[in-house]
């Protein structure tokens, strides 16, 4: 049913801008950079906003790797397929839903949801939860509100404040799946945070915010800490509403596409008639008066009247000519390491392997070499697929302490969501006050899947009505793009 309405609502908005297309300019080739969920539903959202338009706008996607799908990729370890990047959707990711069944995928209920928790001081475990292993679902409901019991007897009350703060803002974050005839074309990313009621919650740090909330000290420093080092590599003090996303996504119901969640941006691709240019780096974009020049590291030049920008430009040195100005921030890069092998108890002071927890989350100290640890797979009692985060890459010493056994080890340094800071300050969604687009502007709210195919598809809207000049923006009267003097950079 969700289907057929969107359907209905594409369809709607589509007739619109078609309707406005027939005294407007020719449709406009659209250059998009980057093949992830970003530029995957950027191409999608161009076809259903307007899939009659004729001559069919033309769609170029650039992808610098062999395959799409960005931050969405899958590691092979030992013969076996995981998830290396984004792994875990919401059952509020109503985008990536609808992808899922658009496209025919599988959906798989995420493990994270059954592990057994312990938090890790470097030390001790500080808080330890019970193993669920059952196979008897009685047994398993047992388990777990025993678990909820502990969790209880540890952070008290403070554990529905954290809820109903979680609660209230993903049910705000509802709103940017209204239908589009009520929702309006955001131009600037602070404007559709506010009209989210959102913003202020990136003007201050999660710590300040689950303060006012009521939550208690220790929770903050544990639980909270050990799913902010998990999700974003970061402490507490990041923005409220990174932080935010960052609990969300350690509640129930989590969920992802089995295979892959990268199947998602290839469907998308494959079902939106677009020409791929893999293994293809755009090195420059240049602003040539009606139209820009994509210049690519294999010599390569092409020309579209659109361009969209569907990668963060934190880390790349795409030329822009003339240069733009975004703000200057950091990416906040995670290790992942793939052990397949065997935990070694001694490392944590335990005399069995089968006593180290399922998860092990760690608290806040410099001194502590990884940020989290968790069993991907037991193959059986002496041998495991293990994940690892960590801020630094894990030295070949200290991974053979932590194993007992070390039979394969994959490492991947990402490059992994922006280093979050408060107040935030947004890059702008149109970089160059033509048609130059920046869907990543608004990963410095929150990232994740589902926050890309939203910024998508207000993206394409802008473009679409801009381009063709006929739809009325409804944007609010509220402040253009945050501007701090000398954080900016050029490029
Ligand atoms: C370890 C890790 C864990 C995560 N966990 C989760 C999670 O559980 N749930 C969740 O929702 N999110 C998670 N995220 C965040 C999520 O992956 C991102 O927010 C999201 O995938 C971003 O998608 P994107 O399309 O905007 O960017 P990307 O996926 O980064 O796509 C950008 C693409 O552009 C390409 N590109 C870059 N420069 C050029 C160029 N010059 N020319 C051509 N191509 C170029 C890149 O190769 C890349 O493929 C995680 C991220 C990491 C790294």
């Amino acid at each position: 049913m969700a289907i057929i309405l969107t359907l209905f609502t594409f369809l709607a908005i589509s007739q619109t801008l078609y309707s406005s297309h027939a005294a407007s300019p020719p449709a406009p080739t659209v250059c998009i950079i980057g093949s992830g969920i970003g530029g995957s539903s950027a191409a999608h959202f161009l076809r259903h906003y307007s899939p009659n338009s004729a001559p069919p706008i033309k769609i170029r996607m650039f992808e610098r790797n062999d395959v799409v799908g960005g931050r969405m990729a899958t590691v092979n370890v030992a013969g076996e397929t995981f998830e290396a990047g984004a792994s875990i959707l919401h059952p509020k990711n109503y985008h990536a839903r609808n992808y899922t069944k658009l496209l025919d995928l599988e959906f798989r209920t995420s493990l994270s949801d059954s592990l057994s928790l312990g938090i890790w001081d470097g030390k001790k475990f500080v808080f330890k939860t019970l193993e669920i292993d059952s196979n008897i679902p009685f047994v398993d409901k047992v388990v777990s509100l025993a678990n909820s019991v502990l969790l209880f007897f540890r952070y008290g009350l403070s554990l529905f404040r954290m809820g109903s703060f979680v609660e209230k803002t993903v049910d705000r974050f509802l709103k940017y799946y209204d239908e589009p005839a009520s929702r309006p074309i955001f131009e600037t990313v602070d404007e559709m945070l506010k009209w989210g009621g959102l913003y202020n919650l990136t003007t201050r740090t999660l710590q300040d915010e689950l303060v006012d909330a009521g939550l208690s000290p220790l929770l903050i420093k544990e639980l909270v800490t050990v799913i902010t080092r998990i999700n974003y590599g970061q402490s507490v003090y990041i923005s409220g509403l990174a932080g935010a996303v960052s609990l969300a996504g350690s509640g129930g119901g989590l969920w992802s596409v089995k295979g892959g969640n990268w199947q998602m941006a290839a469907g998308l691709i494959n079902q939106s008639d677009v020409s791929l240019h893999l293994h293809e780096e755009i090195e420059s974009v240049a602003n040539l008066g009606d139209y820009y020049e994509l210049n690519s590291t294999k010599g390569n030049s092409y020309t579209c009247e659109v361009a969209v920008v569907a990668t963060p430009l934190d880390e790349l040195n795409i030329q822009f000519i003339p240069p733009i100005s975004i703000p200057k921030r950091k990416l906040q890069h995670t290790h992942a390491t793939f052990v397949r092998g065997l935990l070694n108890p001694a490392y944590f002071g335990l005399n069995a392997v089968t006593d180290i927890p399922e998860l092990v989350g760690t608290v806040e100290d410099p001194d502590l070499p990884f940020t989290c640890i968790s069993v991907l797979k037991k193959h059986d009692e002496k041998d495991a697929t293990y994940k690892m985060f960590s801020r630094q890459s894990l030295s070949d010493a200290l991974l053979d302490s932590v194993f007992s056994v070390r039979k394969e080890t994959i490492r991947i340094n990402w490059g992994a969501y922006p280093h979050y800071d408060a107040p935030e300050v947004f890059a702008p969604f149109i970089l160059d006050n033509r048609h130059l687009y920046y869907i990543n502007a608004f990963e410095n709210a929150a990232s994740t899947m589902e926050t890309s195919a939203v910024a998508a598809e207000n993206i394409v809207r802008l473009i679409l009505s801009r381009y063709f000049g006929k739809i009325t923006l409804h944007s609010s009267n509220l402040s253009a793009g945050s501007h701090i003097e000398g954080s900016h950079i050029d490029l």
